[in-house]
């Protein structure tokens, strides 16, 4: 199988076997995440390795492509901010047609339906579903993070017993009494 000069790698031509129903090859290959995958919160940064293992196989309609791939993705954890890297693993699968309409909305299950011109497979489409299909909506360095400090910004994990002094009402109100004074 060839990549086609000076394109997206994610594009294969094959139109040598594209036509011949019954025929298989599989893939094999690392890519560069084409754009970041994901959301600022989390996502596979641009340029990081995407690996992609997949067949292709022959049929009337098209190609049938499913496989997996995986890649490692970066967030941030949603409750204490540290940086959180975590391996994604997804399946891919994907029915290239030649025609569309051919196909119809017969079950309605059209996402996974693209249409191709015979020669050209794009899986960047398919990668980028999967991959981002598979991440995490809120990611979190672990189950169990404590977070941090709603008064002080203080990461909870360092200091577990961690509290502050409630101040007495009547204290307080003095002490905006003083502040009032001074301004
Ligand atoms: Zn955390
Ligand atoms: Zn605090």
């Amino acid at each position: 199988m060839s990549h086609r000069p000076d394109s997206s790698p994610y594009r294969f031509l094959i139109r040598d076997f594209a036509r011949s129903p019954g025929a298989q090859r599989t893939v094999s290959e690392t890519f560069p995440a084409p754009a970041v995958l994901g959301t600022v919160m989390v996502g596979v940064p641009e340029g990081a390795e995407i690996r992609l293992d997949a067949s292709l196989e022959a049929v009337s309609e098209g190609i049938w492509v499913s496989g997996t791939v995986a890649a490692e993705a970066v967030g941030e954890c949603g409750r204490c901010l540290d940086e959180v890297r975590f391996d994604v693993a997804a399946p891919v699968q994907g029915l290239f047609v030649f025609d569309q309409s051919q196909v119809g909305d017969e079950e309605g299950e059209s996402e996974d339906v693209f249409e191709f011109d015979g020669e050209t497979l794009d899986l960047e489409e398919v990668v980028r579903d999967a991959v981002v299909l598979q991440l995490p909506f809120t990611p979190l360095c672990r189950p169990d993070c404590p977070g941090l400090c709603d008064q002080c910004g203080a990461r909870l994990e360092d200091d577990p017993d961690h509290a502050h002094e409630v101040i007495d009402p009547r204290w307080s109100a003095l002490t905006s009494l003083t502040e009032q004074e001074e301004s």
